[in-house]
C-alpha cells in the first residue's frame, strides 16, 4: 500500500463530513488542475483541497482555487502526484489571505498508528507555527517518527510489531511511546 495523498476516487460520507467540519459546506467538487495559468483576471476562491491517503485517512488542506471569467473553478498549483483534478470545497467564511491553518485530518479506521500519524502532523504544524524558531533536533525526531509510522502503515504492521528503528522493542513501547509523549 502506498501511503500518500491522492485525489479521492469518490465523495464518500466521511469526506462530506470532513468538508462540513473544515468549510461549513458539504458540497465539494472535482476541479481541473491547470498548472501555470496566469491569475490576472481570475478571482481567488478560498477553500480546502481534499486528499485521501490510501484506506487510512482523509485530509482537508486550506487552499486557494481560482474562478475564471467564464465561471469555471480551476486549480493552478502543481501537484506532487501529478493529479489532473483535485477535490475542492469552497469556504466562504474565509478570506484568501487567511494565515496558515493546519490540515484537518480524519482516520478512516481505528488504528493507533494512524492516530500517531495524525498527532505527528498536528505537532509538526504547531512547532512550525511557534514564534521561536523551532528546535531543529525536535523537528528531526518528529520527522524520523513520521517516517517510521508511515513505513509501518505501508507494510501493514501494527503497534505490537517490532519498531522499524531496529531497537528490538515493539513499536508501542518504542517510537509509539515517543509519539504519545508528544501529544498536546
Ligand atoms: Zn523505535
Amino acid at each position: 500500500m502506498r501511503f500518500e495523498n491522492t485525489t479521492p476516487a469518490e465523495i464518500s460520507p466521511p469526506i462530506r463530513k470532513l468538508c462540513r467540519d473544515a468549510a461549513g459546506n458539504a458540497e465539494p467538487g472535482y476541479i481541473p488542475v491547470r498548472t501555470g495559468t496566469e491569475t490576472t483576471g481570475l478571482t481567488a476562491v478560498p477553500g480546502w483541497a481534499i486528499w485521501q491517503c490510501a484506506d487510512a485517512l482523509i485530509e482537508a488542506e486550506f487552499h486557494v482555487a481560482w474562478r475564471t471569467s467564464a465561471g469555471e473553478l480551476v486549480d493552478i498549483a502543481a501537484r506532487p502526484g501529478g493529479e489532473e483534478t483535485i477535490l475542492f470545497v469552497e469556504d466562504l467564511r474565509r478570506g484568501a489571505a487567511t494565515p496558515d491553518v493546519d490540515r484537518e485530518r480524519r482516520a478512516l479506521r481505528r488504528d493507533p498508528l494512524i492516530e500517531d500519524f495524525i498527532t505527528l502532523g498536528r505537532k509538526q504544524f504547531l512547532l512550525m507555527q511557534a514564534d521561536q524558531a523551532a528546535d531543529p533536533a525536535l523537528l528531526r525526531r518528529l520527522a524520523v517518527s513520521q517516517l517510521i509510522v508511515k513505513n509501518m502503515l505501508e507494510r501493514g504492521l501494527g503497534g505490537e510489531d517490532p519498531c522499524l528503528c531496529n531497537s528490538g522493542k515493539r513499536y508501542k513501547n518504542c517510537h509509539g511511546k515517543a509519539v504519545r509523549s508528544l501529544r498536546v
